[in-house]
């Protein structure tokens, strides 16, 4: 790891510390010529993860992309960008654990929204009309009603909320709530 201050190639690693819910590693590094102390970061190289969208056609999962999508739906709810950011982390996890290397764009809306709705309940119901295209008010009562019945099984699993790795129960919840969304949806 080349220094950034003299460009030498020897350095030493004063602390490493794990980050992004283990997903990276941190290292604080001091440069063994100019003595300059630095940062890297160390990644897991992802296996590409693939998108098919509602009209049928594929792309590479893009993580910026999704952000940009919740951000939009979340504005003005109080979630924090930081939060956010934090939740594509563990949905991103949650796709990589996966068997499956192709997700439809709705097992991903689905995932998002079993996600907001632990978080905040307006960031969900926005986030639920922008991806499942909300035509009346009618389907916002929906998405409360549904919303209302499950608030008994979140308040059981709160795992996200207190910022724990993902737990498996949460995954079981996720397939069945797709295996009865997809039903429905389109
Ligand atoms: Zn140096």
């Amino acid at each position: 790891m080349q220094c950034p201050y003299c460009q030498h190639t020897n350095s030493r690693v004063l602390e490493s510390r794990s980050t992004e819910a283990g997903h990276s590693i941190r290292r604080r590094r001091e440069c063994l010529r100019c003595k300059h102390r630095f940062t890297t970061y160390e990644r897991i190289e992802f296996v590409p993860i693939t998108v098919i969208k509602r009209d049928g056609s594929k792309e590479s999962f893009d993580r910026s992309k999704l952000l940009r999508g919740i951000v939009r739906a979340c504005e003005k709810t109080g979630v924090s960008y930081q939060r956010l950011e934090a939740l594509v982390d563990e949905i991103e996890a949650q796709l990589q654990q996966s068997q499956e290397r192709e997700f439809t764009s709705n097992e991903i809306g689905e995932l998002v929204l079993k996600y907001l709705r632990q978080e905040n309940e307006v960031a969900y119901v926005r986030f639920a009309s922008v991806y499942r295209k909300f035509q009346g008010i009618k389907d916002f009562v929906e998405a409360l009603d549904r919303l209302k019945n499950d608030s008994i099984q979140i308040n059981n699993s709160d795992s996200w909320s207190k910022g724990e790795a993902f737990s498996p129960p949460v995954l079981d919840c996720f397939s069945r709530s797709i295996a009865a969304e997809s039903i429905k949806s389109d």
